[in-house]
């Protein structure tokens, strides 16, 4: 084995008791258990970060794959991501990594932040460093090594996120993370509480912190058929959306596939086109995802609606924009990081 590394974030109770305080769940766990995520382990009253250093996944992936459609577009990112989650949601796309713990960790490889970092930077398109596939919070210390020492060769790091993290743990990344992607998986806590085991409320909050912090921002949105899909709640998020992140704020709608504990069938197109089209009213930059349709991909120009970003699949094509972000027709700051 290893030397494992000691998580952060916890606090030592009676008799090898250990909290873990780095997501709202706030698990009490026993010697020789771990927590919800299941990658964090209490040895002996000690709280272990017990994925530090494995890697399940990793690539070069085009940036609108996270999807992250105003930041760098066009570039590639090093996409890397472990194994664990906090949430349990029955239609997870990864479950295979995000539920299924190797039962060996200590016989896996495990990488050095310097050494990966080593990769990303050997590939000329790459902005970065993303931190995805499985949930990244959970696997806190590593990402966080990892994200320093990427700064320190200036590339840009980006987290896609469930956005279940405590306040200051997530403070302590805004130092390092330039860009999130956050699922806001329904608006309602009810679809929360049964469908991923956790909560809504904590998820809102840290949106909010987000923006209020300036960091770049995008919200994803599955739609699953018969589970969120109601228009009208639909219609109470995008305003919360337009009302406390602002209508410059990114909505990236997704089309649900079956997968996992999920057997409803796939979201139609018609009921992800209706929802675009509820969005685009109230947001400026609505994108409809995992469909083959052209429709809801380009970006048009909040100011003067001149097209200025084109896509098709992954490529895109920044055609409307000065270098400083902004439209080339009437001179609205359409992105912020070009
Ligand atoms: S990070 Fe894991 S162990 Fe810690 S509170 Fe959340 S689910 Fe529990």
């Amino acid at each position: 084995m290893g030397e494992m590394k000691i998580a952060r974030y916890y606090e030592e109770g009676h008799r090898y008791l250990v909290k873990c305080n780095l997501c709202p769940h706030f698990c009490t766990i026993g010697d020789g258990k771990t927590g919800k995520c299941q990658v964090r382990k209490n040895s002996k009253g000690e709280l272990y970060a017990e994925a530090y250093g494995l890697v399940s996944s990793m690539g070069f992936d085009p940036i609108e794959k996270k999807p992250l459609y105003h930041f760098y577009p066009g570039n590639d990112i090093f996409s890397i991501g472990s194994y664990g989650c906090n949430l349990k949601c029955r239609f997870c796309q990864n479950w295979n990594i995000s539920q299924n713990i190797p039962v060996d960790p200590e016989s896996r490889k495990r990488f050095s932040p310097e050494g990966l970092v080593g990769m990303a930077v050997g590939k000329k398109s790459n902005i970065g460093i993303a931190f995805t596939y499985n949930e990244p919070a959970v696997w806190f210390e590593f990402m966080l090594d990892i994200a320093k020492n990427s700064k320190k060769k200036k590339l840009k790091n980006v987290m896609v996120t469930n956005g279940f993290i405590n306040p200051e743990p997530l403070e302590e990344l805004f130092d390092y993370i330039d860009a999130f992607n956050v699922d806001l998986k329904a608006f309602s806590e009810d679809f929360y509480h049964t469908q991923t085991l956790s909560k809504l409320a904590p998820v809102k909050d840290n949106l909010i912190r987000i923006r209020r912090k300036g960091k770049h921002l995008e919200i994803t949105n599955l739609v699953i058929t018969g589970q969120n899909d109601d228009s009208g709640k639909f219609r109470e998020m995008v305003k919360w959306i337009a009302g406390e992140l602002g209508e410059d704020t990114v909505l990236h709608i997704s089309r649900y596939f079956p997968v996992y504990k999920m057997s409803a069938p796939p979201t139609s197109v018609e009921t992800l086109q209706d929802f675009y089209d509820i969005a685009i009213e109230i947001l400026h930059y609505v994108y409809m995802g995992n469909i083959s349709s052209a429709n809801g991909q380009n970006t048009n120009c909040p100011g003067c609606g001149k097209k200025v970003i084109d896509r098709s699949r992954y490529d895109t094509w920044v055609s409307g924009l000065d270098s400083y972000g902004k439209c080339s027709k009437c001179g609205y700051q359409v992105l912020d990081n070009i």
